[in-house]
């Protein structure tokens, strides 16, 4: 990064940055947080583990079986002739059988309790007439292995269950705890202070003046930096006056690793926030060729990494999810995924001019063809905060299309995506 806004920036009459490339850049620029903590299993639910963990047990421990019913050994069953075993004990979950299965015997056995010694399969207990302390089955094929559950056989001694940048969902916490994971190591949370910038912004619980708007930014952006590896600051709403916003900045970045702000990146005469980075920090760039969302800028303020998002509503919402939570999963040492995209069939005619990539907000639904369709949710300005509400994904039409005509196959990229 330097000091001064590069190609693509400062000018505005200047090419614009692909979203891709944009993306790419920030990822190139923003560092992972080494830090890390030890943090018991239910805490660090959602979190991002930092080192990988190895099995010390051989998941199931032990075989057992898979059904109710006989554990048997199956040289005593041929297939060809009726069989009679005498029950000999039982093996419960959590209660074995201590003795061993002989020639001509079997033993009751539940699902998920150790299988006996001599006992190489489980009949089922539908499959048996039982008579007092005896079982009787018709010439029936009893494989060796049959419904036996063997040790190792969901994870092994030795293997690795999990990878550093792996998140820690339901399923992984589950998966811990099955080899006697207790504690696990995490990346520790990231850090993001968070302002919005405008004269015009009035806070909730006020009544508005002439001219003025709520402030709906601040509490967009806190409902998505409300994750579990995020801890974040929000830091109000500050006036459009240089020394404020520098006083901003100071303060942001001596709290965080990561700082936002909304508003005041456009070329207006109010605009500070670009100027602001440029004077205490590092612009990278800050025109991107996107709809919503073409002012953004990028950088580095003292150790924390920079964004500037635009002032619009849908705006900071598709910038947030387009560029910055890629780079706060890489902050948090999340490994690189690919974003999750589909092919739906659009209801109708979707406008656009060349040039830049949109992100139109868009209602994804099965049809009854078995595809899916999607149709836009109506007026697109970026300041239609209601077409976010109404969206379940965005319509992804490319910077040198036209748009789509209905019927035609258009990218969705569903708004679960942003879910973790
Ligand atoms: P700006 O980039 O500061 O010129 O803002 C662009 C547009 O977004 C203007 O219409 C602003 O009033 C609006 N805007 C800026 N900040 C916010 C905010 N925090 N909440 C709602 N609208 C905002
Ligand atoms: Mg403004």
């Amino acid at each position: 990064m330097n000091n001064t806004p590069t190609d693509c920036c400062a000018d505005p009459g200047q090419k614009l940055l692909s979203v891709e490339q944009g993306r790419k850049r920030i990822l190139a620029a923003v560092p992972v947080i080494a830090a890390a903590e030890q943090l018991h299993l239910r805490a660090a639910l959602h979190r991002i583990l930092c080192e990988p963990v190895v099995s010390r047990l051989d998941v199931p421990p032990f075989a057992n079986s898979a059904m109710d019913g006989y554990a048997v050994r199956s040289q005593d069953c041929p297939d060809s002739q009726p069989v009679v075993l005498k029950i000999v004990g039982s093996s419960f979950a959590g209660a074995p059988f201590a003795g061993q299965v002989g020639t001509g015997q079997c033993v009751r056995i539940m699902t998920g309790a150790l299988l006996p010694e001599g006992a190489d399969a489980v009949l089922m207990q539908e499959q048996v007439s039982r008579d007092a302390e005896q079982i009787r089955f018709e010439k029936r094929i009893v494989k060796s292995g049959q419904n036996v559950r063997y040790a190792g056989e969901d994870t092994r001694c030795g293997d690795t269950v999990l990878h550093a940048g792996h998140r820690l969902g339901a399923a992984e916490l589950g998966l811990l705890a099955s080899v006697g994971v207790a504690e696990v190591r995490v990346t520790r949370r990231l850090r993001v202070a968070f302002f919005s910038t405008g004269d015009e912004l009035a806070s909730i619980g006020t009544p508005l003046g002439s001219g003025q708007i709520y402030d709906s930014n601040r509490y967009a952006l806190f409902g998505m930096l409300s994750r579990p590896e995020i801890e974040c600051y929000d830091l109000g709403v500050i006036p459009d006056r240089r020394d404020a916003v520098r006083t901003a900045f100071q303060e942001a970045s001596a709290l965080a690793d990561l700082v936002l702000t909304s508003g005041g990146v456009s070329v207006g005469e109010a605009d500070y926030v670009t100027e602001t980075l440029g004077e205490l920090g590092e612009i990278n760039f800050w025109r991107m060729a996107m709809k919503p969302g073409k002012p953004l800028a990028f950088g580095q303020l003292g150790k924390a990494v920079f964004f500037g998002l635009p002032g619009n509503p849908v705006s900071v919402m598709a910038t947030f999810y387009q560029f910055v939570l890629p780079a706060i999963r890489k902050m948090t040492g999340e490994h690189a995924r690919e974003p999750l995209l589909i092919q739906a069939r659009s209801t109708h005619t979707l406008k656009k001019a060349p040039g830049r990539m949109e992100f139109q907000r868009g209602i994804l639904e099965p049809g009854t063809d078995g595809q899916w369709h999607v149709s836009a949710t109506g007026v697109q300005g970026s300041h239609v905060l209601s077409s976010m509400s109404k969206a379940n994904c965005f319509i992804l039409l490319p910077a040198d299309g036209a748009g789509a005509t209905e019927g035609d196959l258009v990218t969705v990229q569903p708004f679960l995506d942003f879910c973790w």
